[in-house]
């Protein structure tokens, strides 16, 4: 099943995509639901981020690929960092590069959407708390990340969790095909296979310390071949199962087109 959440004419609200066609429902998936009837196509309504997280989580060097590329020692345990709330944007969002920062980059996710309260899961009991998977970035101001030491700025600005285009629940999230695209040009291409730390393990280590609600992100760390994104740049991350997350880039005086 795929959630999506929409915008349309002054309401917000979710609903079940089937096609191009999307049902509402009449809470959220993360509480009983019921479909309610009205129905809209896909292209009359505007897609928003498919949850609003009261924190995204992201995994820090979790592709071997990508381990390599940075020339680090495999991490002998998961590390995390925090996104605000106030970072994410939906599909066909902006990324804004922060005051200050020289090299913005592009770093494309799967995203694990919590579905329910989990706290201290055992290995092997993620699905139950897991509601489903999206596509995500995890926009980095590489330059700042250096500078500060920690990443709360870095990798915490506004704008910097684009999530989308909407929730998959129905998926093996073990091996699935990933590609980063920069202007229409692939810059990361891997498989989910390719992670140190897989999603119950993940999951298992992130609750111990940290309770994750409903509609709580983890990013899940990013393949090799991450690289710089400019102000009127388009970036996609498409994951196999699921879809594809469009975003742009503007420079913090705003887009310029
Ligand atoms: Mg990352």
């Amino acid at each position: 099943m795929r959630f999506a959440r929409f915008k349309h004419g002054g309401r917000i609200g979710y609903g079940v995509l089937q096609d191009e066609v999307l049902e509402e429902i009449s809470s959220t998936p993360f509480l009983p639901w019921e479909e309610t009837g009205v129905t809209y196509d896909l292209a009359d309504v505007h897609l928003l981020a498919p949850c609003v997280p009261s924190k995204v989580i992201g995994i820090a060097l979790n592709y071997r690929d990508h381990v390599e590329e940075m020339g680090k020692p495999i991490p002998e345990y998961p590390m995390f960092f925090y996104k605000p709330s106030t970072s994410v944007v939906g599909p066909g969002g902006t990324v804004v590069k922060p005051p200050g920062c020289k090299q913005l980059d592009y770093e494309g996710e799967l995203a694990v959407v919590i579905g329910s309260v989990a706290k201290s899961v055992s290995l092997g009991r993620h699905e139950e708390v897991i509601l489903g998977y999206t596509c995500g970035v995890d926009a980095t101001a590489r330059d700042l990340q250096a500078l500060d030491g920690q990443w709360g700025r870095a990798k915490g600005f506004d704008t910097s969790a684009p999530l989308g285009p909407w929730i998959e629940t129905e998926l093996d999230p073990s091996n699935l095909q990933i590609v980063t695209k920069l202007n229409g040009e692939t810059k990361q291409s891997s498989t989910t296979s390719k992670m140190v730390f897989g999603i119950s393990a993940l999951v298992t280590f992130v609750s111990a310390y940290v309770t994750l609600l409903p509609g709580d992100v983890i990013l899940t760390g990013t393949p090799s071949g991450i690289g710089p994104m400019e102000p009127d740049d388009d970036v996609s991350v498409e994951i196999e199962g699921i879809g594809e997350l469009k975003v742009s880039v503007a420079d913090s005086r705003g887009p310029r087109r």
